[in-house]
């Protein structure tokens, strides 16, 4: 049986307390939320931190409402409150659409919105519906709290922005009218990782696009996002002709490796595949 090397605990109470400990214990330290993808990584001694910093206490951190402007998203948000909220579903059914097919019912318990982001698994499905929504991350620190949008938290694989005495406190998406969203993914099995997948969001203006966002995922596409798909999009009318356009972008610009999900020209015919009927459903929607 595989077992985590010693590892110290310490139990956060509140934001401002889990952002002491981090201080206090150094890069050494790591945050602990749902503990899906972190606990199996200590198991395999890929991660072997010094200290855990629950902050699984933090119910400050675990909410979803809207400002009337924007929605706003907690980072110790489980999966399965996501999935449950009308609120999310109402505005970004991409956010549904995408939560359905992570994982399974025990993961998407107690795994959280946060945890998914900052472990940066190239592969992680979240981090393709947010860069399609071109969301805001709210990362807090001892000294405060930045911004950065989605498109420029992850570093690379396994990496974010993120810094090590930092927390992801929040995500906001924009709310603005005329839009439809939707999320598309090709698993090997159910409950599985993407071999690939694509998420649209599209608001129009009778039938011209206005603005669009797509993101893709586990093909290798830059910050999860397909730009020149995307500027494909904007001005052009809601045609099947121009979804095909964008899928033929989005296929050519990522950069999928072969692995046990399958070869590259599988991952890119899914790339084009599911970013036409990811916009193809998300307009649909934003027509009502
Ligand atoms: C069997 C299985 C199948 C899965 N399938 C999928 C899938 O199909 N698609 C998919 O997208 N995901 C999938 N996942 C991942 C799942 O979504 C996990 O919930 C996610 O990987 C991590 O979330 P967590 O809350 O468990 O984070 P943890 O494991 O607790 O943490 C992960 C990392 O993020 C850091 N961290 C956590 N929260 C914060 C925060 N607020 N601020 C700063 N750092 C933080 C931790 O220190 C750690 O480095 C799967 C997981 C399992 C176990």
């Amino acid at each position: 049986m595989q077992v985590p090397a010693y590892v110290e605990y310490e139990k956060a109470t509140s934001l401002t307390h889990a952002l002491s400990l981090l201080a206090k214990f150094g890069p050494e330290a790591r945050v602990l939320a749902g503990g899906h993808s972190l606990i199996p990584m200590m198991k395999l001694r890929l991660a072997q931190p010094e200290t855990l910093i629950d902050i699984n206490g933090l119910t400050e951190l675990s909410y979803l409402d809207s400002t009337g402007t924007e929605l706003r998203i907690g980072a110790m948000t489980r999966h399965a409150e996501l999935l449950g909220s009308r609120l999310a579903g109402q505005h970004f059914p991409i956010l549904h659409d995408a939560e359905r097919v992570i994982a399974d019912p025990v993961v998407r318990l107690w795994g959280t919105v946060g945890g998914s982001l900052c472990q940066a698994d190239p592969s992680e499905d979240l981090s393709a519906a947010f860069a399609a929504l071109e969301a805001t991350m709210v990362i807090a620190g001892i000294e405060g709290k930045r911004t950065v949008p989605a498109r420029e938290f992850h570093i690379g694989p396994y990496e974010t922005v993120v810094g090590p005495g930092e927390i992801l406190t929040e995500i906001k998406i924009a709310l603005m009218p005329g839009g439809g969203s939707a999320y598309e993914k090709v698993g090997r099995r159910a409950g599985d990782w993407p071999v690939a997948a694509a998420g649209a969001a599209v608001w129009l203006e009778g039938n011209l696009i206005r603005t669009a966002g797509i993101g893709l995922t586990a093909v290798g596409a830059p910050q999860f996002a397909a730009r020149e798909a995307e500027e494909s999009l904007i001005g052009a009318p809601a045609t099947q002709e121009a979804f095909a356009r964008a899928g033929r972008l989005a296929a050519e610009h990522c950069r999928p490796v072969f692995d046990q999900r399958g070869p590259v020209e599988y991952k890119r015919h899914l790339a084009s595949e599911l970013t036409v009927r990811a916009l193809r459903r998300a307009v649909e929607r934003a027509r009502g």
